[in-house]
């Protein structure tokens, strides 16, 4: 993938993988040169390794040109990168418009913890355009949502919202973890795109990281040594680990179609078979038009389905057999290149109350599949089809071969 920050020149006198630079800080050639870098006057230095290093450099500008921003700024988490510009973007009595099915973290945030500092949340179907502008207030400063919304995979119209919020100068902030390469949310029109980098783009689950693609101006609010958010609360990604992202980012294209891949052939498989399932490559998703209209048709429809059983019991006996089987891992987190299963009324989704989750459609039910690059997905869907068939599901059709 053309992502690579690196010139020839620098190749050949660093090696072909990332340099990783060891510091946490930086001498400057003369008193001057710190001054000027600490008013912000200069910026062609290093200044402390919270505030900006080469490594995590080379990183921002690779996930910069992927998203097709300006800039960007990397996080030691997904959280570090959501709770950092949101903060930046709301104060004391201001007021943020989010969809109802955001990641656990993110509700938890929005809920629990920034009422503390006076900023209110409403939640809303944010496919419900009309819904959305019902919510805005005169204080309210951010539309926050996801392209695909975790867990019930439902596909935001990015494009609508976008302009919706311009009209309102608001700005839009996606959280595009389920989808890189996917959907590129600043083309649509999103004002900031978020990752946890924990996922898919560095798709190994050996480390935490996020990301906020964003225009060159916000990055340099984010990192303002009085003002910004990233600086001062400090959840600053490694070197190391931005390097080992750096690598991993560069096979995201072929893992995310071979995700895809193996995503629909499961799903639309399964759905055959007479399971509940929900996948947006399926027509029978209620935002399978709107995934193809945004989607950049040659990685698919994404690497994540959800298959819906009668109840909790159910799904833990198969994700058992499953796990038994060797098929994947009873765990939660996603875009890891074996399949990842939970139950994520009970998991990952936990924080939303359980009212609020039965009124969204979210059951107990409901298992979240992140399906892996197995080389052989028939082989794997036979294995499926044997569990199900084990922990004695119902919606089995003997009939149904794989012809
Ligand atoms: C995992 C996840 C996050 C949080 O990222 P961390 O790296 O775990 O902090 C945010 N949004 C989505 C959609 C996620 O899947």
């Amino acid at each position: 993938m053309k992502l690579w920050p690196y010139t020839p020149n620098e190749q050949a006198q660093w090696g072909i993988n990332p340099p990783i630079s060891d510091s946490a800080t930086y001498a400057f050639p003369s008193a001057d040169a710190m001054i000027e870098t600490f008013e912000g006057t200069r910026e062609d230095h290093f200044l402390y390794s919270r505030h900006s290093a080469p490594t995590t450099t080379r990183l921002e500008m690779a996930l910069a040109k992927m998203e097709k921003t300006e800039s960007a700024v990397v996080f030691g988490s997904g959280m570090g990168a959501i709770s950092a510009v949101l903060m930046q973007h709301c104060g004391q009595g201001d007021h943020i418009v989010a969809s109802r099915t955001i990641y656990g973290g993110t509700y938890a945030f929005m809920k629990f913890f920034l009422p503390k500092l006076g900023i209110e949340t409403t939640f809303v179907d944010t496919n419900n355009v009309a819904a959305v502008e019902g919510a805005i207030r005169e204080n309210t400063r951010v539309i926050y949502t996801e392209t695909m919304s975790n867990p019930l995979l439902r596909i935001t119209d990015i494009a609508s919202l976008g302009q919706l919020s311009h009209s309102k100068g608001l700005k839009l902030i996606v959280d595009n973890t389920f989808t890189p390469l996917l959907v590129q949310p600043a083309q649509l029109g999103a004002d900031i795109v978020i990752h946890s980098l924990t996922k898919f783009i560095n798709g190994n689950s050996d480390c935490v990281a996020g990301v906020a693609c964003c225009t060159a101006e916000m990055a340099h609010t984010l990192r303002d040594v009085n003002t910004g958010a990233a600086m001062l609360f400090g959840s600053t990604l490694d070197s190391t680990r931005a390097a080992g992202i750096l690598k991993n980012l560069q096979t995201l294209d072929v893992r995310m179609i071979r995700h895809s891949q193996n995503a629909h052939y499961l799903a639309r498989g399964l759905e055959k078979m007479g399971y509940r399932v929900s996948y947006p490559g399926l027509r029978s998703h209620p935002d399978h038009d709107i995934m193809r209209a945004q989607h950049q048709s040659r990685y698919g429809f994404g690497g994540l389905f959800t298959l819906e059983v009668d109840n909790f019991e159910q799904a833990n006996a198969l994700m058992q057999e499953l796990q038994k089987a060797g098929l994947g891992h009873l765990a939660v987190s996603l875009g890891h290149h074996q399949t990842l299963f939970s139950a994520s009324g009970t998991s990952t989704s936990s924080e939303i109350p359980e009212n609020e989750r039965l009124d969204m459609g979210l059951g107990d039910g409901l298992i979240r599949f992140s399906v892996g690059l197995d080389g052989d997905i028939e082989s794997s869907f036979m294995g499926y089809r044997q569990a199900l068939k084990k922990v004695g599901l119902t919606g089995w059709k003997d009939s149904y071969s794989l012809s």
